[in-house]
C-alpha cells in the first residue's frame, strides 16, 4: 500500500496547497486514494469514485484543480499517479472534473494554462470537446454518456411533437 508519508499540506493565507517531499517520474504511483469513509454527496474533503460514491480523502483534500495537472486520481484503481515527471518541493494538482461530475463549491479557475476551463464546476457542464483533452475516470464517461442519451431522447421527442 503506497501511503501519503511523502506529501505534506502547506497554508498560506488560509489557502491549502499539498507538496510533495520528493520527486517522481511519469507514470509513477504517488498514494492510494482513502476509502474508509464514504458518503453519497460531494463536500470539500471528498472525491467521486463512482456515480454513486465519494471517499473522504484525508490529505490529498488539499490538492488543488489546475487545467494542466501533473498527478491524475485514478479512481478504478484508486491509485493517484504522476502525469508527467515531478519534482521535489513541487505542489501537486489534478483536473477536478476528471473525478467530480457536479461540484458542491464552485470557483474560478486562474490556473493560467492556455486550454484553461474557467469555471470549475464538475465535468457535467463542460462540453465533450473540453473534456476529451483530459484524464477522465470511468463513471464521467458513464455519466456523460447518459446525458447525452437523455438530451437526445429530449431532442427526439422535441422533434415529435414539432411533426405532429
Ligand atoms: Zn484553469
Amino acid at each position: 500500500m503506497a501511503s501519503m508519508d511523502t506529501l505534506t499540506i502547506k497554508t498560506e493565507n488560509k489557502f491549502r496547497s499539498l507538496i510533495t517531499k520528493q520527486a517522481y517520474s511519469k507514470g509513477e504511483v504517488i498514494c492510494d486514494i482513502p476509502t474508509e469513509k464514504l458518503f453519497d454527496k460531494a463536500n470539500r474533503y471528498t472525491v467521486q469514485i463512482s456515480q454513486e460514491k465519494h471517499t473522504e480523502v484525508g490529505k490529498l483534500s488539499a490538492l488543488n484543480h489546475s487545467c494542466d495537472p501533473n498527478v491524475i486520481l485514478d479512481t478504478d484503481r484508486l491509485i493517484m499517479l504522476a502525469r508527467r515527471d515531478i519534482d521535489k518541493g513541487e505542489e501537486l494538482s489534478f483536473f477536478y472534473p476528471s473525478t467530480e461530475w457536479e461540484m458542491d463549491a464552485p470557483f474560478i479557475c486562474l490556473c493560467g494554462a492556455s486550454n484553461c476551463i474557467h469555471v470549475v464546476a464538475g465535468a457535467r457542464f463542460l462540453p465533450l470537446s473540453t473534456l476529451e483533452n483530459h484524464y477522465l475516470n470511468r463513471h464521467i464517461r458513464e455519466m456523460m454518456i447518459e446525458l447525452l442519451n437523455n438530451t437526445e431522447k429530449h431532442l427526439t421527442s422535441l422533434q415529435v411533437v414539432v411533426d405532429k
